[in-house]
């Protein structure tokens, strides 16, 4: 049997999560595992397992608006903030679940890794 999409059982309330926000298409939450002062994940409720198979774009620019609202709400906007959505094996990505990470709360390098 396939695994359950860990991303999807949030969505569902399956895994208890506190939302940060719940719109429409939208919901986040702040990462298990943040690598900065702020680090939130923002997915469609829809389940797309990539940005590959990402075609529908008002839910892509809706999750950058939401970014942006969030990064407001935590007070990073005026120091800035970094988002990132990695895409299969060599983007990083682990969860098969489109997500947008919003990292910020301290200064972030370029390159990245
Ligand atoms: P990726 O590496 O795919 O770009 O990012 C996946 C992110 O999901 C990681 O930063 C990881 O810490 C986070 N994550 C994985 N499982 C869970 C979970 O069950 N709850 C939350 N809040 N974050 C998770
Ligand atoms: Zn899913």
């Amino acid at each position: 049997m396939a695994e359950p999409c860990i991303f999807c059982q949030i969505v569902r309330g399956e895994i208890p999560t506190q939302l940060m926000a719940n719109t429409g298409d939208c919901v986040a939450f702040r990462d298990l595992n943040p690598q900065a002062p702020t680090h939130i994940l923002i997915i469609p409720k829809k389940h797309m397992a990539s940005l590959d198979d990402a075609m529908d774009g008002q839910v892509l620019g809706k999750m950058l608006v939401l970014a942006a609202s969030l990064a407001r709400q935590e007070k990073i906007s005026r120091t800035g903030y970094r988002t990132v959505i990695n895409t299969g094996a060599d983007g990083g990505q682990s969860v098969a679940h489109l997500h947008l990470h919003l990292l910020g709360g301290r200064a972030m390098a370029w390159p990245p890794g």
